[in-house]
Protein backbone atom coordinates (compact mmCIF):
# COMPACT_ATOMS: atom_id res chain seq x y z
CA UNK A 1 0.00 0.00 0.00
CA UNK A 2 1.32 3.68 -1.22
CA UNK A 3 2.03 6.01 2.11
CA UNK A 4 -0.86 8.18 0.61
CA UNK A 5 -3.29 5.46 0.41
CA UNK A 6 -2.47 4.47 3.98
CA UNK A 7 -2.71 7.57 4.99
CA UNK A 8 -6.50 8.00 3.24
CA UNK A 9 -7.64 4.89 4.72
CA UNK A 10 -10.14 5.77 7.52
CA UNK A 11 -9.19 2.72 10.04
CA UNK A 12 -5.85 0.99 8.98
CA UNK A 13 -5.51 -1.99 10.29
CA UNK A 14 -2.51 -2.66 12.82
CA UNK A 15 -0.42 -4.94 10.26
CA UNK A 16 -0.21 -2.62 7.56
CA UNK A 17 0.30 0.21 9.83
CA UNK A 18 3.72 -2.19 11.54
CA UNK A 19 4.07 -3.32 7.99
CA UNK A 20 4.91 0.25 6.53
CA UNK A 21 6.95 0.96 9.78
CA UNK A 22 8.93 -1.52 9.07
CA UNK A 23 9.21 -0.89 5.48
CA UNK A 24 10.66 1.99 6.40
CA UNK A 25 13.01 2.20 9.38
CA UNK A 26 16.66 1.57 9.45
CA UNK A 27 18.41 -0.96 11.08
CA UNK A 28 21.21 0.06 13.76
CA UNK A 29 24.15 -1.43 12.15
CA UNK A 30 27.03 -0.18 15.08
CA UNK A 31 28.28 -2.69 17.57
CA UNK A 32 30.37 -2.17 20.48
CA UNK A 33 31.76 -4.70 22.99
CA UNK A 34 30.68 -4.70 26.57
CA UNK A 35 31.51 -7.26 29.47
CA UNK A 36 29.09 -9.92 30.20
CA UNK A 37 27.99 -8.18 33.24
CA UNK A 38 26.80 -4.90 31.35
CA UNK A 39 25.37 -7.03 28.71
CA UNK A 40 21.88 -8.01 30.28
CA UNK A 41 18.68 -7.09 27.39
CA UNK A 42 21.81 -6.53 24.82
CA UNK A 43 21.43 -8.11 21.43
CA UNK A 44 23.90 -10.18 20.33
CA UNK A 45 25.44 -8.58 16.97
CA UNK A 46 27.75 -11.43 15.97
CA UNK A 47 26.99 -15.42 15.99
CA UNK A 48 28.97 -16.64 19.20
CA UNK A 49 30.63 -20.14 18.98
CA UNK A 50 31.93 -21.89 21.72
CA UNK A 51 36.13 -22.53 21.73
CA UNK A 52 35.23 -25.29 24.33
CA UNK A 53 33.46 -28.11 24.64
CA UNK A 54 31.14 -28.26 27.87
CA UNK A 55 31.93 -30.54 30.07
CA UNK A 56 35.54 -30.55 28.75
CA UNK A 57 36.06 -33.82 29.86
CA UNK A 58 33.79 -37.00 30.90
CA UNK A 59 33.19 -36.75 34.59
CA UNK A 60 31.33 -38.12 37.52
CA UNK A 61 27.59 -37.50 37.87
CA UNK A 62 27.76 -38.81 41.31
CA UNK A 63 29.70 -39.25 44.57
CA UNK A 64 30.71 -42.71 44.07
CA UNK A 65 33.42 -45.16 42.81
CA UNK A 66 35.16 -44.86 38.93
CA UNK A 67 35.77 -48.09 37.28
CA UNK A 68 36.19 -49.68 33.67
CA UNK A 69 33.00 -51.82 32.51
CA UNK A 70 32.80 -53.65 28.93
CA UNK A 71 29.37 -53.71 28.74
CA UNK A 72 28.00 -55.02 31.90
CA UNK A 73 28.85 -55.75 35.23
CA UNK A 74 27.43 -58.51 37.87
CA UNK A 75 26.37 -57.69 41.42
CA UNK A 76 29.19 -58.94 43.32
CA UNK A 77 31.90 -57.77 40.86
CA UNK A 78 34.66 -56.35 43.14
CA UNK A 79 38.03 -53.92 42.44
CA UNK A 80 41.03 -52.95 44.13
CA UNK A 81 40.73 -48.99 45.55
CA UNK A 82 43.86 -47.44 44.49
CA UNK A 83 43.34 -43.63 44.99
CA UNK A 84 41.15 -40.57 44.33
CA UNK A 85 39.94 -38.28 41.71
CA UNK A 86 38.62 -35.13 43.33
CA UNK A 87 36.77 -31.89 41.39
CA UNK A 88 39.58 -29.78 40.48
CA UNK A 89 42.20 -32.52 41.99
CA UNK A 90 42.44 -35.10 39.20
CA UNK A 91 43.48 -38.74 39.52
CA UNK A 92 47.45 -38.61 38.08
CA UNK A 93 48.87 -42.27 37.89
CA UNK A 94 48.03 -45.17 36.03
CA UNK A 95 44.94 -47.53 36.15
CA UNK A 96 44.25 -50.59 34.51
CA UNK A 97 40.84 -52.93 34.49
CA UNK A 98 40.76 -54.38 38.27
CA UNK A 99 41.27 -51.06 40.06
CA UNK A 100 38.88 -48.41 40.55
CA UNK A 101 39.08 -44.82 42.43
CA UNK A 102 37.05 -42.82 44.71
CA UNK A 103 35.64 -40.24 42.49
CA UNK A 104 33.30 -37.31 43.35
CA UNK A 105 30.53 -35.17 41.34
CA UNK A 106 32.30 -33.67 38.34
CA UNK A 107 36.21 -34.64 39.14
CA UNK A 108 37.27 -36.26 35.68
CA UNK A 109 36.55 -39.82 34.75
CA UNK A 110 40.66 -41.11 34.23
CA UNK A 111 41.76 -43.19 31.54
CA UNK A 112 41.28 -46.26 30.96
CA UNK A 113 37.81 -46.19 33.21
CA UNK A 114 34.28 -45.17 31.70
CA UNK A 115 31.92 -46.25 34.61
CA UNK A 116 30.54 -44.75 38.07
CA UNK A 117 28.42 -46.34 41.05
CA UNK A 118 27.20 -43.86 43.32
CA UNK A 119 28.52 -44.80 46.92
CA UNK A 120 25.24 -46.20 48.36
CA UNK A 121 24.90 -49.15 45.90
CA UNK A 122 28.69 -50.06 46.89
CA UNK A 123 30.24 -52.42 50.04
CA UNK A 124 33.84 -51.80 51.12
CA UNK A 125 35.59 -54.56 52.39
CA UNK A 126 39.11 -53.66 53.39
CA UNK A 127 40.90 -52.55 50.49
CA UNK A 128 38.12 -53.42 47.96
CA UNK A 129 34.89 -52.46 47.27
CA UNK A 130 32.40 -54.62 45.78
CA UNK A 131 29.16 -53.93 43.51
CA UNK A 132 25.99 -54.58 45.36
CA UNK A 133 24.47 -54.26 42.57
CA UNK A 134 24.77 -54.79 38.22
CA UNK A 135 25.73 -51.87 36.55
CA UNK A 136 26.49 -51.66 32.49
CA UNK A 137 28.95 -49.28 30.60
CA UNK A 138 28.61 -45.74 31.09
CA UNK A 139 26.59 -45.71 33.75
CA UNK A 140 26.52 -41.94 35.88
CA UNK A 141 28.66 -40.73 33.58
CA UNK A 142 28.57 -37.05 32.03
CA UNK A 143 30.22 -36.79 28.90
CA UNK A 144 32.88 -34.60 27.25
CA UNK A 145 30.66 -32.13 25.29
CA UNK A 146 27.42 -33.36 25.75
CA UNK A 147 26.24 -30.03 26.67
CA UNK A 148 28.15 -28.35 24.17
CA UNK A 149 30.24 -29.37 21.49
CA UNK A 150 33.74 -27.52 20.63
CA UNK A 151 32.48 -24.98 17.51
CA UNK A 152 29.19 -25.05 18.21
CA UNK A 153 27.14 -21.72 17.95
CA UNK A 154 25.54 -20.86 21.33
CA UNK A 155 23.99 -17.79 20.77
CA UNK A 156 22.97 -16.55 17.54
CA UNK A 157 23.11 -12.57 15.93
CA UNK A 158 19.35 -11.00 17.48
CA UNK A 159 19.27 -12.59 20.46
CA UNK A 160 18.20 -10.67 22.92
CA UNK A 161 20.56 -11.47 26.01
CA UNK A 162 19.07 -13.03 29.45
CA UNK A 163 20.90 -14.02 32.83
CA UNK A 164 20.96 -17.77 31.52
CA UNK A 165 22.59 -16.33 28.49
CA UNK A 166 25.36 -14.56 30.36
CA UNK A 167 25.65 -17.46 32.71
CA UNK A 168 26.39 -19.59 28.97
CA UNK A 169 29.22 -17.48 27.77
CA UNK A 170 31.37 -16.67 31.41
CA UNK A 171 31.17 -20.97 31.57
CA UNK A 172 32.82 -21.16 28.44
CA UNK A 173 35.45 -18.55 28.95
CA UNK A 174 34.00 -15.49 27.33
CA UNK A 175 34.42 -12.29 29.04
CA UNK A 176 32.91 -9.97 26.46
CA UNK A 177 30.36 -10.25 23.96
CA UNK A 178 29.57 -8.19 20.27
CA UNK A 179 26.35 -6.22 20.83
CA UNK A 180 24.21 -3.75 18.69
CA UNK A 181 24.50 -0.28 19.92
CA UNK A 182 21.40 0.77 21.81
CA UNK A 183 18.25 2.53 20.12
CA UNK A 184 18.08 6.27 21.21
CA UNK A 185 14.69 6.73 21.64
CA UNK A 186 13.64 10.69 23.19
CA UNK A 187 10.75 11.03 24.29
CA UNK A 188 8.08 14.57 24.90
CA UNK A 189 5.36 14.82 26.36
CA UNK A 190 3.23 17.49 25.40
CA UNK A 191 0.07 19.62 27.05
CA UNK A 192 -0.26 22.71 29.17
CA UNK A 193 -1.85 20.84 31.87
CA UNK A 194 0.50 18.54 32.53
CA UNK A 195 2.86 18.91 35.88
CA UNK A 196 5.70 16.70 36.84
CA UNK A 197 4.85 14.51 40.15
CA UNK A 198 6.64 15.21 42.77
CA UNK A 199 5.07 19.08 42.72
CA UNK A 200 1.98 20.59 43.45
CA UNK A 201 -1.07 21.28 41.45
CA UNK A 202 -3.16 24.15 40.38
CA UNK A 203 -6.25 24.25 39.34
CA UNK A 204 -6.72 22.27 35.80
CA UNK A 205 -3.29 20.75 36.30
CA UNK A 206 -3.05 16.65 35.69
CA UNK A 207 0.27 14.94 36.43
CA UNK A 208 2.26 13.97 33.47
CA UNK A 209 2.68 9.84 33.61
CA UNK A 210 2.99 8.68 30.40
CA UNK A 211 6.83 9.53 29.93
CA UNK A 212 6.84 7.16 33.22
CA UNK A 213 5.10 4.64 31.57
CA UNK A 214 7.29 5.17 28.30
CA UNK A 215 10.48 5.06 30.12
CA UNK A 216 9.77 1.66 32.06
CA UNK A 217 8.46 0.50 28.90
CA UNK A 218 11.61 1.61 26.94
CA UNK A 219 14.37 0.57 29.23
CA UNK A 220 12.66 -3.30 29.12
CA UNK A 221 13.48 -2.62 25.25
CA UNK A 222 17.13 -1.89 26.05
CA UNK A 223 16.38 1.21 24.45
CA UNK A 224 18.68 4.85 25.69
CA UNK A 225 16.47 7.15 26.98
CA UNK A 226 16.46 10.84 26.15
CA UNK A 227 13.71 12.78 28.39
CA UNK A 228 12.77 16.19 26.98
CA UNK A 229 10.35 16.56 29.44
CA UNK A 230 7.01 18.44 29.33
CA UNK A 231 6.43 21.18 26.77
CA UNK A 232 3.52 23.36 26.70
CA UNK A 233 1.34 23.40 23.51
CA UNK A 234 3.01 26.22 21.80
CA UNK A 235 4.18 25.36 17.78
CA UNK A 236 7.38 27.11 18.26
CA UNK A 237 8.29 25.13 21.53
CA UNK A 238 7.00 21.72 19.93
CA UNK A 239 9.36 22.49 17.28
CA UNK A 240 12.05 23.51 18.72
CA UNK A 241 12.22 20.05 20.82
CA UNK A 242 11.33 17.86 18.23
CA UNK A 243 14.78 19.37 16.01
CA UNK A 244 16.70 19.42 18.74
CA UNK A 245 15.44 15.40 19.81
CA UNK A 246 15.84 14.33 16.05
CA UNK A 247 19.44 15.29 16.25
CA UNK A 248 20.41 12.79 18.64
CA UNK A 249 17.42 9.83 18.64
CA UNK A 250 16.85 7.33 16.12
CA UNK A 251 13.45 7.61 17.54
CA UNK A 252 11.44 10.79 18.70
CA UNK A 253 8.57 9.33 20.54
CA UNK A 254 5.60 12.62 21.50
CA UNK A 255 2.80 11.92 23.76
CA UNK A 256 -0.39 13.51 23.42
CA UNK A 257 -1.30 16.49 20.71
CA UNK A 258 -1.91 14.50 17.95
CA UNK A 259 -6.19 14.27 18.13
CA UNK A 260 -8.75 16.85 16.30
CA UNK A 261 -8.09 19.37 19.46
CA UNK A 262 -7.53 22.98 19.08
CA UNK A 263 -4.61 22.39 21.07
CA UNK A 264 -3.52 19.23 18.94
CA UNK A 265 0.08 21.15 17.22
CA UNK A 266 2.46 18.47 17.34
CA UNK A 267 0.54 17.00 13.25
CA UNK A 268 1.03 20.82 11.94
CA UNK A 269 4.68 21.19 13.43
CA UNK A 270 5.56 18.02 11.69
CA UNK A 271 4.03 18.70 8.34
CA UNK A 272 6.70 21.47 8.20
CA UNK A 273 9.69 20.08 9.69
CA UNK A 274 9.87 16.05 8.63
CA UNK A 275 7.45 14.10 6.54
CA UNK A 276 4.14 12.60 8.62
CA UNK A 277 1.65 10.43 7.96
CA UNK A 278 -1.56 10.74 10.50
CA UNK A 279 -3.16 7.08 10.76
CA UNK A 280 -6.18 6.24 12.16
CA UNK A 281 -5.02 2.41 13.50
CA UNK A 282 -8.31 0.19 14.15
CA UNK A 283 -7.00 -0.16 17.61
CA UNK A 284 -8.67 0.21 20.72
CA UNK A 285 -7.57 1.83 23.02
CA UNK A 286 -5.59 4.43 20.73
CA UNK A 287 -6.59 5.34 17.47
CA UNK A 288 -4.85 8.16 16.49
CA UNK A 289 -1.35 7.59 15.80
CA UNK A 290 1.47 9.64 13.50
CA UNK A 291 4.19 8.04 12.37
CA UNK A 292 6.81 10.06 9.44
CA UNK A 293 10.40 10.80 10.35
CA UNK A 294 12.51 14.53 10.83
CA UNK A 295 15.59 14.21 9.21
CA UNK A 296 17.32 10.92 9.80
CA UNK A 297 15.26 10.06 13.18
CA UNK A 298 12.41 7.87 13.04
CA UNK A 299 8.96 10.24 14.55
CA UNK A 300 5.95 8.09 16.11
CA UNK A 301 3.46 10.37 17.78
CA UNK A 302 1.74 8.47 20.60
CA UNK A 303 -1.80 9.69 21.78
CA UNK A 304 -1.60 11.75 25.11
CA UNK A 305 -4.48 9.48 26.79
CA UNK A 306 -2.48 7.20 29.16
CA UNK A 307 -3.73 3.57 28.26
CA UNK A 308 -3.57 4.41 24.64
CA UNK A 309 -0.21 5.65 24.99
CA UNK A 310 0.96 2.65 26.56
CA UNK A 311 -0.61 0.24 24.11
CA UNK A 312 -0.23 1.77 20.83
CA UNK A 313 3.83 1.86 22.75
CA UNK A 314 3.61 -1.44 23.31
CA UNK A 315 1.19 -2.59 19.88
CA UNK A 316 3.30 -0.43 17.31
CA UNK A 317 6.33 0.81 18.88
CA UNK A 318 7.92 -2.54 20.19
CA UNK A 319 7.73 -4.35 16.51
CA UNK A 320 9.84 -1.21 15.35
CA UNK A 321 12.33 -1.33 17.81
CA UNK A 322 12.85 -4.77 17.35
CA UNK A 323 13.11 -4.30 13.91
CA UNK A 324 15.38 -1.72 14.31
CA UNK A 325 17.56 -3.69 17.11
CA UNK A 326 17.34 -6.60 14.75
CA UNK A 327 16.04 -8.95 17.60
CA UNK A 328 14.80 -12.27 16.21
CA UNK A 329 11.49 -12.34 17.08
CA UNK A 330 10.30 -12.39 21.33
CA UNK A 331 7.43 -15.28 21.91
CA UNK A 332 4.37 -13.36 22.92
CA UNK A 333 2.73 -16.00 25.76
CA UNK A 334 -0.52 -16.30 24.43
CA UNK A 335 -3.04 -18.59 25.70
CA UNK A 336 -6.95 -19.28 25.62
CA UNK A 337 -9.15 -18.16 28.38
CA UNK A 338 -12.66 -18.71 28.73
CA UNK A 339 -14.44 -15.06 29.63
CA UNK A 340 -16.21 -15.18 32.81
CA UNK A 341 -18.17 -12.13 31.72
CA UNK A 342 -19.92 -10.81 28.74
CA UNK A 343 -17.21 -8.31 27.08
CA UNK A 344 -18.61 -5.30 25.46
CA UNK A 345 -16.95 -4.63 22.07
CA UNK A 346 -18.16 -2.89 18.56
CA UNK A 347 -16.90 -4.49 15.46
CA UNK A 348 -14.38 -1.97 13.67
CA UNK A 349 -11.33 -2.03 16.08
CA UNK A 350 -8.84 -4.64 17.22
CA UNK A 351 -9.35 -4.50 21.17
CA UNK A 352 -7.02 -4.92 23.43
CA UNK A 353 -8.79 -5.19 26.80
CA UNK A 354 -7.02 -5.05 30.03
CA UNK A 355 -7.97 -8.49 31.45
CA UNK A 356 -7.50 -10.36 34.82
CA UNK A 357 -6.71 -14.16 33.68
CA UNK A 358 -7.28 -16.79 36.80
CA UNK A 359 -7.05 -20.53 36.85
CA UNK A 360 -10.19 -22.57 38.18
CA UNK A 361 -9.91 -25.51 40.46
CA UNK A 362 -9.20 -28.01 37.34
CA UNK A 363 -6.62 -25.82 36.09
CA UNK A 364 -8.63 -24.35 33.61
CA UNK A 365 -8.06 -20.87 32.23
CA UNK A 366 -10.45 -18.12 32.80
CA UNK A 367 -10.48 -14.29 32.35
CA UNK A 368 -12.86 -10.78 33.02
CA UNK A 369 -11.93 -7.35 32.25
CA UNK A 370 -10.48 -5.80 34.53
CA UNK A 371 -12.86 -2.80 35.62
CA UNK A 372 -13.39 -0.17 33.35
CA UNK A 373 -12.02 0.20 29.36
CA UNK A 374 -11.83 3.85 29.17
CA UNK A 375 -8.36 4.60 27.48
CA UNK A 376 -7.50 7.36 30.40
CA UNK A 377 -8.67 4.40 33.61
CA UNK A 378 -4.49 3.53 34.23
CA UNK A 379 -5.99 1.53 36.56
CA UNK A 380 -7.21 -0.89 33.84
CA UNK A 381 -3.42 -1.66 33.00
CA UNK A 382 -1.82 -1.53 36.49
CA UNK A 383 -3.92 -4.32 38.29
CA UNK A 384 -4.31 -6.55 35.04
CA UNK A 385 -2.42 -9.70 34.05
CA UNK A 386 -2.95 -9.67 30.66
CA UNK A 387 -4.55 -8.62 27.38
CA UNK A 388 -7.55 -9.83 26.18
CA UNK A 389 -6.91 -10.12 22.53
CA UNK A 390 -10.25 -9.21 19.96
CA UNK A 391 -10.39 -9.53 16.47
CA UNK A 392 -10.77 -6.04 14.60
CA UNK A 393 -14.51 -7.78 13.25
CA UNK A 394 -15.60 -9.11 16.37
CA UNK A 395 -18.42 -8.24 18.58
CA UNK A 396 -19.73 -8.45 21.87
CA UNK A 397 -18.32 -11.68 23.02
CA UNK A 398 -20.49 -14.02 26.01
CA UNK A 399 -19.76 -15.11 29.08
CA UNK A 400 -17.91 -18.48 28.50
CA UNK A 401 -16.87 -18.20 25.31
CA UNK A 402 -13.26 -18.90 24.64
CA UNK A 403 -10.95 -15.87 23.94
CA UNK A 404 -7.46 -15.77 23.13
CA UNK A 405 -5.46 -13.57 26.31
CA UNK A 406 -1.80 -12.38 25.91
CA UNK A 407 -0.09 -13.09 29.27
CA UNK A 408 2.29 -9.75 31.06
P1 LIG B 1 -4.30 14.85 23.97
O1 LIG B 1 -4.03 13.67 23.09
O2 LIG B 1 -3.15 15.79 24.08
O3 LIG B 1 -5.57 15.51 23.56
O4 LIG B 1 -4.55 14.25 25.42
C1 LIG B 1 -5.62 13.36 25.68
C2 LIG B 1 -5.80 13.19 27.17
O5 LIG B 1 -4.63 12.61 27.73
C3 LIG B 1 -6.00 14.49 27.93
O6 LIG B 1 -6.93 14.23 28.97
C4 LIG B 1 -4.63 14.79 28.49
O7 LIG B 1 -4.70 15.57 29.65
C5 LIG B 1 -4.09 13.42 28.77
N1 LIG B 1 -2.64 13.40 28.63
C6 LIG B 1 -1.94 13.85 27.58
N2 LIG B 1 -0.63 13.69 27.77
C7 LIG B 1 -0.49 13.13 28.99
C8 LIG B 1 0.64 12.73 29.75
N3 LIG B 1 1.89 12.85 29.26
N4 LIG B 1 0.43 12.19 30.97
C9 LIG B 1 -0.83 12.05 31.44
N5 LIG B 1 -1.94 12.39 30.76
C10 LIG B 1 -1.78 12.95 29.55
MG1 LIG C 1 -2.89 17.66 24.76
Amino acid sequence: MSTESLTRSPLLPLKSAIEHMLQVCPKITQTEEVTIFDALNRVVAKNITSTLSVPPSDNSAMDGYAFYCEDSLPQGTDFLLSGQSLAGNPFAGKLTHDKCVRITTGAILPAPFNTVMMQENIDIQGDKIVLKQSVTAGNSVRRAGEDIRCGETVLSLGKRLMPADLALLASLGIDKVCVFRKPKVAIIATGDELVEAGTSLEPGQIYESNSVALHGLLSYQGADILHYGIVKDDPKLIEDTLIDASKSADIVLSCGGVSVGDADYVKQVLSDIGQINFWKVAIKPGKPFAFGNIGQAIFCGLPGNPVSSYVTFEKLVVPLLTHMSSVKQETKHHITASCSETLIKRPGRADFQRGIAFQDEDGAWWVKPNGKQGSGIMTSIANANCYILLEQQQGNVAKGTKVKIELF
